[in-house]
């Protein structure tokens, strides 16, 4: 089973050296990861200046590995497309460090990431740890729960036991693995916690941060991967590529004749 595993961290980020070694005993496993951190970076690409790709070995490990200085979405293709023999049997990105939860999905690099396989009909996930930046700051964030989890399923879709046509997002609670209290599968729930801005002066025009929330004290809906992870479980939604919104499609249908009017006869 060959593998392809990458991130949005960057190719020496604890994470992904966790999960490419927890995967190495299913599979041939190759990194495929951009050179620096790229959280935040969606499904962006480079078309507009050449990519480069120089081989790897991330913290010291024997791993075969690429860095990219580009995008994940660049590491995956360049990957799939050119740098691992084919066929490639499954993709995994992670395991990021920080969640991915909510509507913020959308602007995920690590998610992003597995969709590029899923646009190839190739089995992928994405895989989290809830870690916030005060977990990262004192250094406890728990890699071991999301490598162990990832190995198993890497393991079910060697026996063709992982759905074709979905992509699943997991994010795992930042907890040692005897404290984390089940699995869900889950929905996306519908917020966003990338809505704080802080303004600051350096004696220029003034400039901006745009951050992520830090408390939130809404109450997650039933059923969604925000309210799975707060109740100390890890949360698995199957994700698919087709934003269509099919109940709105007749809704939104008896607007076309007005449309149409409008475009005949414009005021
Ligand atoms: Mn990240």
């Amino acid at each position: 089973m060959r593998i392809l595993v990458t991130n949005d961290d960057g190719i020496n980020s604890r994470g992904i050296l966790a999960l490419a070694e927890s995967l190495n005993s299913v599979g041939e496993v190759t990194v495929v990861a951009p050179a620096r951190e790229q959280s935040g970076a969606s499904g962006a690409i480079t078309l507009h200046s050449p990519v480069r790709i120089t081989e790897a070995t991330p913290n010291a490990s024997r791993l075969r590995a690429y860095a990219v200085e580009g995008t994940p979405s660049d590491s995956v293709i360049l990957g799939l497309e050119r740098l691992l023999e084919k066929p490639i049997d499954l993709v995994v990105s992670g395991v990021n460090v920080g969640p991915n939860l909510g509507s913020d999905l959308f602007l995920s690099g690590t998610v992003a990431a597995a969709l590029q396989a899923h646009f190839r009909s190739i089995t992928a996930f994405a895989v989290s740890v809830t870690a916030r930046k005060a977990d990262t700051t004192h250094k406890v964030i728990h890699l071991e729960g999301a490598a162990l989890l990832a190995r198993l399923l890497a393991r079910h879709a060697r026996k063709g036991r992982l759905l074709r046509g979905t992509f699943l997002n997991i994010n795992v609670p930042n907890l040692p693995l005897e404290e984390i209290e089940g699995i869900e599968i889950t929905r996306t729930a519908h917020c966003t916690h990338v809505d704080v801005v802080q303004e600051g002066h350096d004696g220029k025009p003034n400039y901006f941060w745009i951050a992520r929330r830090k408390r939130d004290d809404r109450v997650p809906e039933p059923g969604t991967d925000y309210w799975a992870i707060g109740r100390k479980r890890i949360s698995i939604t199957p994700l698919h590529a087709d934003w269509t919104f099919s109940e709105t499609r007749s809704a939104l249908g008896s607007l076309v004749p007005l449309l149409m009017e409008g475009l005949h006869s414009p005021r």
